[in-house]
C-alpha cells in the first residue's frame, strides 16, 4: 500500500465510522429514543412492495424511529385498527407554482399526497432560490422539490419564442441560469417539448442544459416533442439527452395522445425496456384517466403562435396566412384521425366562463351558430386571441393506460396544479388520482397488489428523482405516512363535475404532524422544502 492510500483507507474508515454513529442510534428501536407518535396495530404497506405485515410505528419529531413491535409508550398514540398505513404519497408531476398562494393544498393532502414535485413541462419559477424562500415563509402543508424549467429559461434568455437556435451568448446564458438552479436547490431539468419557446428547441441545446443538470446530479424530465404517432421518434430524443447528459430521464405523463397512436403501446414500451438494458436510468410517470389538460391553443400550429399572441393576430389578419394556419389545423386533426374537435372541452375561459364545460363544436354553436369545421376553427383561434383557456382534451384509450400501468417503472402523478374549489371545469386528475388508482384500478379491477401500487407512489420516485429518505416506513426515514380502508377509498370528481374531494384519507401525517386526522383537516402545514438527495444508505 502506498502512503497516498493508507490516506485515503484512513480517511474512508473515519468517515465510515462518523456516518454509522449518525445512523446507527436512528435504526434502534430501544425506550431510550422517546417517541412523539405511536400509531399502533397498522398495516403496514411500507413502500418497498413487500408483503404488508402487521405492527405498530413509532416516531420522533419528523422521523420514524420504530417498525414493527414497539415496546414503548408515546404521548400520542393512536389505534388505527388494522388500516393501511404507507408512507406519504410522491406526486412527480405537478404544477404548483402558486402553491404559496394556496398553502394547504387540500386537493393533494386528501389523495394522501405529501410530496410534490413541480416546475413540470418546461414551466418553472426562474429564480429557485427566491421560489423556495416564499414558499418557507407561506408554510405548505406537503412538501415540496421543483424543476427548472427549459422554455422558463429560454423565454428569459431569447427575450420570446424563436423558431432559432440560440447564439454562443445565449446557450451560455441559459446554462448559467440552469446553474444557478441547480445550486439552489432544483431536483433537475423539465422540457415541454409542444409549448413555445422549447418547441423550437433543437436536441442540441437541451443536451447542453441537460448537462449542466446532470453536473448537480439532477434528472432530465420531459414532457416529450410528440405523444401522438410520431412518439418513437420523441422517445428516442429523450433517451439520447439522458445518454449524452448522462442524467436519468423521466417521460412525464406517458400517454397516446390520438387514435392514430393507439396501436404503438408495445413498440414504446420495446424501446424502453431496451434503452434500460443499454444503461439509461430511464423511468415514466401516468394519470388514470383517459383524457389530458392542457391549453386549447395547443391545437394551433407552432409556426404560427411563434413570438406570442400579438405576431398570432398579425398573421390571421393576413388572408393567406390565415388560411394556411387553418390548414395546419384541420392536418393535425386528420393526423390523428379526428374529423372534428369534440374531443376538446374548454375547461376555463376567463373572459366568458359560460363557455366552461362545452366542448370545442357545442361552444362554436354558442359563439357563431354553427358547429361546422371552419366554425370550430373560428372558435379556437378567437379563444386564443382573447388569452387562451385551457381544455380537456379526450384523446386516449384505456387499454393503452392500462397497458402503461402495467410496467413496474410507472409511477403515479397527477400533472395536475392545486385547485381552487368551484374555480372553472378542470381536469379531475387533481382531486381524485392517487385515489381513483387505488379505488378502481387496485381495489375493484385488481389490476395490481396494493403493496405493488403504493411502491409506485412512493419508494420508486423517491429513488428515481432522487428524494431522500422518504418513501419507505422505516426507521430513520421522514415520518410522511396516510392511513386508510381501502374499502372505504372513493373520487367523486368527473370531468362534468370535478369539484369534489377525494374521500377516505383517514390520516395524513407530514413530518411526524397530522394535516389530517379522522378525515379533517387539522390546519397545521408541516410541508417542507425537499432537496435532491441520494440516500444515505441502502435501506437497511
Ligand atoms: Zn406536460
Amino acid at each position: 500500500m502506498s502512503i497516498v492510500t493508507i490516506l485515503r483507507f484512513a480517511r474512508f474508515c473515519i468517515f465510515a465510522s462518523a456516518v454509522a454513529c449518525l445512523l446507527l442510534p436512528r435504526a434502534m428501536t430501544g425506550a431510550e429514543a422517546p417517541a412523539t407518535l405511536i400509531l399502533r396495530h397498522a398495516l403496514i404497506v411500507d413502500g418497498s412492495g413487500a408483503p404488508a405485515f402487521r405492527g405498530d410505528v413509532a416516531i420522533r419529531g419528523d422521523r420514524i424511529i420504530a417498525v414493527g413491535e414497539v415496546p414503548f409508550s408515546a404521548p400520542t398514540e393512536v389505534d388505527l385498527g388494522g388500516r393501511i398505513l404507507a408512507p406519504g404519497f410522491i406526486d412527480v408531476h405537478t404544477h404548483v407554482e402558486d402553491l404559496a398562494e394556496v398553502p394547504q393544498a387540500e386537493n393533494f393532502l386528501r389523495m394522501g399526497v405529501t410530496t410534490l414535485v413541480t416546475g413540470n413541462c418546461g414551466g418553472s419559477a426562474l429564480d429557485v432560490a427566491a421560489f423556495l424562500t416564499e414558499l418557507e415563509v407561506a408554510q405548505p402543508a406537503v412538501n415540496l422539490a421543483t424543476l427548472i424549467g427549459h422554455n422558463t429559461v429560454r423565454a428569459q434568455v431569447m427575450g420570446g419564442s424563436f423558431a432559432r437556435p440560440p447564439t454562443a451568448a445565449e446557450l451560455e446564458q441559459m446554462r448559467a441560469l440552469v446553474a444557478a438552479a441547480m445550486r439552489d436547490g432544483a431536483v433537475g431539468l423539465s422540457t415541454g417539448l409542444i409549448y413555445l419557446p422549447g418547441t423550437f428547441a433543437r436536441t442540441d441545446e437541451i443536451v447542453a442544459l441537460a448537462k449542466v443538470a446532470a453536473a448537480s446530479g439532477g434528472l432530465y424530465a420531459s414532457h416529450m416533442r410528440y405523444e401522438n404517432a410520431r412518439i418513437l421518434e420523441a422517445i428516442e430524443e429523450a433517451l439520447q439527452v439522458g445518454r449524452e447528459a448522462g442524467t436519468a430521464v423521466q417521460i412525464s405523463h406517458i400517454k397516446l395522445s390520438s387514435p392514430a397512436a393507439w396501436g404503438l403501446a408495445p413498440a414504446v414500451i420495446a424501446r424502453l425496456d431496451r434503452a434500460r438494458a443499454e444503461g439509461v436510468q430511464v423511468a415514466h410517470d401516468q394519470y388514470l384517466y383517459t383524457a389530458s389538460s392542457t391549453s386549447l391553443g395547443t391545437t394551433i400550429p407552432d409556426s404560427a403562435r411563434a413570438g406570442g399572441r400579438e405576431r398570432l393576430r398579425e398573421r390571421l389578419d393576413i388572408p393567406e396566412e390565415r388560411e394556411r394556419i387553418r390548414a395546419g389545423m384541420r392536418a393535425t386533426l386528420e393526423r390523428g384521425q379526428r374529423t372534428d374537435f369534440t374531443y376538446a372541452v374548454i375547461a376555463n375561459f376567463a373572459p366568458d366562463p359560460t363557455l366552461n364545460g362545452l366542448n370545442v363544436p357545442e361552444a362554436a354553436r354558442r359563439l357563431h351558430g354553427s358547429d361546422s369545421l371552419d366554425a370550430q376553427l373560428d372558435t379556437i383561434l378567437g379563444i386564443e386571441l382573447q388569452g387562451g383557456a385551457s381544455a380537456v382534451f379526450h384523446g386516449m384509450s384505456e387499454p393503452n393506460l392500462r397497458e402503461f400501468l402495467a410496467l413496474p417503472l410507472t409511477m403515479i402523478a397527477s400533472d395536475s396544479g392545486t385547485r381552487r374549489f368551484g374555480v372553472g371545469v378542470p381536469h379531475p386528475r387533481g382531486y381524485g388520482n392517487n385515489v381513483r388508482f387505488l379505488a378502481h384500478y387496485v381495489r375493484d379491477e385488481r389490476l395490481l397488489g396494493v403493496e405493488e401500487a403504493v411502491r409506485r407512489m412512493t419508494d420508486l420516485p423517491a429513488q428515481q428523482f432522487p428524494l431522500g429518505r422518504r418513501g419507505l416506513i422505516r426507521p430513520g426515514f421522514i415520518a410522511d405516512a396516510v392511513v386508510f380502508d381501502l374499502k372505504r377509498l372513493s373520487s367523486a370528481s368527473t370531468f362534468r363535475d370535478p369539484h369534489h374531494y377525494a374521500e377516505g384519507m383517514d390520516h395524513v401525517i407530514v413530518a411526524g404532524q397530522f394535516a389530517i386526522r379522522d378525515g379533517a383537516l387539522t390546519g397545521v402545514r408541516p410541508g417542507r422544502i425537499v432537496r435532491r438527495e441520494p440516500r444515505a444508505l441502502p435501506a437497511p
